[in-house]
This record gives C-alpha cells, sequence and structure tokens, in this order.
C-alpha cells in the first residue's frame, strides 16, 4: 500500500506553525520550514507570508522560479 509522505497545507496554518518555530527559537536548517510549491514541475521550497498591504496570507519561493507558473512575476 503507497505511503502519503507529503500533503498540501492551507496558508493560514503555514503562518501558524512558522510563528511557533519562531516564538519557540527553533533552530531551522536554512531557514527552511519544508514547504515545497505544489506546482509538480517546480517543487522548490516556497514560505509562508501574512497579509499585508493589499496582499493576503500567500506563499512565496525562496528563490524565484522563472519556469514556475506559479512564481512571482516582477513587474518594473
Ligand atoms: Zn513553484
Amino acid at each position: 500500500m503507497p505511503k502519503i509522505n507529503e500533503c498540501l497545507i492551507d496558508v493560514d496554518l503555514a503562518n501558524a506553525i512558522r510563528e511557533v518555530a519562531d516564538a519557540l527559537k527553533l533552530k531551522i536548517p536554512a531557514g527552511k520550514l519544508g514547504f515545497r510549491c505544489p506546482n509538480p514541475k517546480c517543487r522548490k521550497p516556497v514560505k509562508p507570508m501574512v497579509a499585508g498591504g493589499k496582499q493576503g496570507p500567500h506563499f512565496e519561493h525562496l528563490k524565484r522560479n522563472p519556469k514556475c507558473d506559479l512564481s512571482h512575476v516582477r513587474r518594473s
């Protein structure tokens, strides 16, 4: 029987985990909590962001991946 080793997580729960990790001063290797982009062609590390300005809570790639459809596009 196949095992599920990963699942999708809501950004609000991810932000709560990040907050707890910060409050407990947990040592997270390279600051990566293990969240990864859900795009099967990407799967790069992402971090949860709280709401700010006009944006609601969301995930951002730790390092922008121009090949990912979900990567933030910078407008100049
Ligand atoms: Zn991605």
